[in-house]
């Protein structure tokens, strides 16, 4: 590991192959009715899409970082890229359009009560051809773990999958959102991970507490992962493994401000113990510490936290 680091850089450990959006928050005192015009309070743009918030995630918790994925340089897609490349993230793997826009989430939050409202426009992400994912195949080699959502069409994810199996990468699947379309990616992953609403949908289960969550955990496992782990929330993770023996790992108590990102958050540590060669439920530990700093603040990437803040809770 260390030999590859010395070289031109690291070599990616993480390969995340997913969606990158521009977010655009407005706020206001409450959300606008259907045709109305309202002043609003503030305004930000701030990056986001799950694959980039996870290849973030991994990035501050130090493994080096490689992205898969395709950019409309339109509108503000550019800034997009040099967000990545100040988190330390290789972006050779990045497929840049200059005819397209960018994903682009226009967000609207009403500053009483916190309500929202969201428009999801996914642009180039929805572009995301296997034929973007071979002229990156090189970053897999040589690389741990390769981590997907389910925010870029699925064939590209697949032949991403192919390659990480042929080049023995561990993969992590981040079935979120829960589309159906995912199920066919089951057989050649290695880590399912989602949050327990999608778990129930995800295997067309009833959700409810931490026993509905290994019902479905179990049901999944059947479908091709070595390893499911269901994340709910303030309650932890629940890790289930090839035998079907169930784990529940609890989470920190912390006071939280912002649980928006804290999956991804998750992931992106999960990954990172894992490239690093960490047993399963430490590499979830990993994930859960990150996450709990990340929910105590507000934001998304701002929000997540680098390595050496968490050397307290682990
Ligand atoms: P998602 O954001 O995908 O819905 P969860 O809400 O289940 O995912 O959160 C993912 C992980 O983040 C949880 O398993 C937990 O470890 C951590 N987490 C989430 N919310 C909290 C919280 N309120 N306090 C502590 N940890 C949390």
């Amino acid at each position: 590991m260390t030999d590859q680091r010395a070289a031109a850089g690291p070599a990616a450990q993480v390969v995340v192959v997913g969606s990158i959006n521009m977010d655009m928050i407005s706020l206001s005192k409450r959300l606008p009715a259907p045709g109305e015009t309202l002043m609003g309070e503030a305004f930000a743009m701030t990056p986001g899409g799950k694959g980039a918030n996870q290849a973030v995630a991994a990035a501050r918790l130090g493994a080096p970082v490689a992205f898969l994925s395709r950019v409309g340089t339109q509108a503000h897609g550019r800034e997009l890229l040099a967000a990545l490349a100040a988190e330390g993230i290789a972006t050779e793997g990045v497929v840049v359009d200059e005819a397209a826009l960018p994903g682009i989430a226009v967000i609207m939050v009403a500053s009483e009560g916190g309500e929202n409202s969201i428009v999801y426009v996914p642009g180039s992400n929805a572009d995301l051809a296997p034929a973007d994912v071979d002229a990156g195949a090189a970053l897999l080699q040589g690389a741990r773990v390769l981590v997907a959502q389910l925010e870029v069409p699925v064939p590209a994810i697949r032949r991403a999958f192919e390659l990480a199996r042929a080049a023995g990468v561990t993969t992590i699947l981040n079935a979120a959102p829960a589309l159906p379309a995912g199920a066919e990616l089951l057989p050649l992953t290695d880590w399912l991970v989602l949050n327990e609403t999608e778990a129930a949908q995800f295997a067309g289960l009833p959700a409810g507490g931490l026993e509905e969550a290994g019902q479905a955990a179990r049901a999944l496992l059947l479908q091709g992962p070595h390893q499911v782990a269901v994340t709910l929330g303030a309650q932890g993770v629940l890790l289930c493994e090839a035998t079907g023996a169930l784990t529940h790992l609890p989470a920190r108590v912390v006071k939280a401000v912002d649980t928006v990102g804290a999956g991804d958050t998750f992931v992106g540590g999960l990954a990172t113990g894992l490239a690093e060669g960490m047993a399963a439920a430490d590499a979830v530990r990993l994930g859960q510490a990150a996450a709990a700093i990340a929910v105590s603040r507000s934001g998304v990437q701002s929000a997540m936290p680098r390595r050496a803040e968490l050397a307290e809770e682990l």
